[in-house]
């Protein structure tokens, strides 16, 4: 069993005087926020230079790359010794992410504290900048890290403070507790294979990521109906990172963002502004998103990308799991949506892909009128070890979310959707509670909105899938 690592990242920044520029009034670019971050660099405290032999005579030794120096008392092993490489494969990830010049990095260092027996430390007198220390810390260019007992969960922790100090040194300031902690969540959730590092990995499976745990957190907060909305999220203090549930709500949406080619580059381009309050950092990446997503689609006004959003992310919170298939599951919105009575013919069509998640089906239902469905078809459902058949009932063997796999499911997305907790006791309104409708149903909707179909899968097994459903609507 999963043995989850509480995760007290206690991640701190001498903020100490903003330079005077007038970086504030500058286009938002990389070169700007690289500038700022340079100013701010001037500003620095120096460091008390680590005493060499104090830490040797502690049973301390060092490891050097060209980003790393990592001091540990750790016993020589390869997974312990690499841990240097991995950090410098790191920096020039973050450059790419960030859209920086490597450039500019070459000379950028870390001095690295891995620590199994914190008073060998405080002996060496390497521990005196840390307050306390539950598993890792970051000041300026400097780290600690408490060796935890998985060898995944130690990369994972040198990365995410690595992160941290990436930031602070390019620029300048971190933001606010949800970008700050979701970005190094999303940057140190890794793969290392072959001494490869891949980094802002979306797991495939948990033997991935021993004491990782974040998708389990969220998954438990869902069913616990503690879920959070994007508002939430930008709320997050960073007190409330005194819990592990914080990291895993930053994480799932940071990696919400990082995998949604809607939702990416606004977050990544986040990072280029975060000075100011903590509100202002959110309302600048709602900017960035109407902005980009407007150049691309005019005809969405702000307020439907916003509610876009909200459904989205309910959605994924909704299916979260290991192996999410982003592509597949990705929901085109219908501007030309209309209501059925403005449609000539008596009966309207739809055909349901079943290798997909959520699909509109063009057609608004308007509240209090009566709509009656039938749905046939014989699809595909996996592939292996044999093909498994389906109708629109699903099949009883496989259950997701207590209904059958391959049922056919509908919902409605209210024209004004203002509140996107899910509500336990009305189904077919919103992506987290759907309908079941199977073979058919007769339904008379409480709100008016646009109607959306899809059939009942894991999202991780929706590539395996073939066929469609065709569904005929009539009013009643
Ligand atoms: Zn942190």
């Amino acid at each position: 069993m999963l043995q989850y690592q509480f995760l007290f990242l206690i991640t701190f920044l001498y903020l100490g005087i903003f330079p005077e520029t007038n970086f504030f009034a500058e286009e938002i670019s990389p070169g700007s926020a690289e500038r700022f971050g340079g100013e701010f660099r001037k500003n620095w405290m120096p460091e008390r230079p680590v005493d060499e032999s104090l830490l040797k005579q502690n049973g301390i030794r060092r490891l050097e790359s060209k980003h790393l120096t990592l001091y540990t008392d750790l016993p020589a092993s390869e997974q312990v010794d690499n841990l240097p490489t991995l950090f410098d494969q790191l920096i020039p990830l973050l450059c790419h992410y960030f859209e920086l010049n490597h450039r500019h990095y070459e000379t950028f260092k870390v001095e690295g504290f891995l620590i199994d027996d914190f008073e060998k430390f405080q002996q060496g007198g390497a521990v005196h900048q840390v307050p306390e220390l539950r598993h890792g810390y970051a000041l300026r260019c400097r780290i600690w890290v408490r060796n935890p007992d998985s060898e995944y969960y130690r990369r994972h922790l040198l990365l995410h403070e690595g992160v941290h100090t990436f930031m602070g040194y390019a620029f300048g300031v971190w933001g606010p507790p949800w970008y700050r902690e979701g970005t190094a969540e999303l940057l140190a959730t890794h793969l290392w294979e072959n001494k490869r590092l891949t980094a802002a990995r979306f797991p495939k499976s948990r033997n991935e990521l021993s004491g990782w745990g974040r998708i389990e957190i969220v998954r438990n907060d869902f069913t616990k109906n503690r879920f959070r909305t994007i508002q939430n999220v930008f709320e997050l203090e960073s007190e409330d990172y005194d819990e592990n549930t914080a990291y895993g709500w930053s994480w799932a949406f940071a990696a919400f963002c990082e995998n949604h080619p809607r939702y990416q580059t606004a977050f990544r381009q986040t990072a280029w502004k975060l000075y100011g309050k903590p509100d202002s950092i959110a309302k600048h990446f709602t900017e960035l998103l109407i902005k980009k997503i407007q150049n691309e689609s005019p005809e969405w006004n702000k307020q439907e990308i916003m509610d876009h959003l909200d459904n989205d992310w309910l959605d994924f919170i909704t299916n979260l799991d290991y192996g999410y298939d982003f592509e597949r599951t990705r929901i085109d919105y219908d501007k030309n949506i209309q209501p059925f009575s403005a449609i000539s013919a008596k009966e309207i069509q739809c055909q349901i892909q079943t290798d997909k998640g959520w699909q509109s089906s063009g057609i608004r239902l308007e509240q209090g009128k009566t709509y009656r469905f039938t749905a046939s078809g014989r699809f595909q459902l996996a592939e292996k070890p044999k093909i498994w058949y389906s109708e629109p009932n699903g099949i009883t063997l496989r259950y997701y979310h207590s209904i059958p796999i391959g049922t056919l499911l509908a919902t409605l997305i209210p024209d004004k959707t203002e509140n996107f907790a899910p509500k336990k006791e009305t189904t077919g309104i919103g992506f987290s509670m759907p309908k079941n409708f199977g073979y058919g149903e007769v339904w008379t909707p409480e709100v008016s909105g646009e109607l959306f179909f899809r059939i009942n899968d894991f999202p991780s097994e929706l590539s395996d899938n073939n066929g469609s459903v065709t569904v005929k609507l009539t009013v009643n």
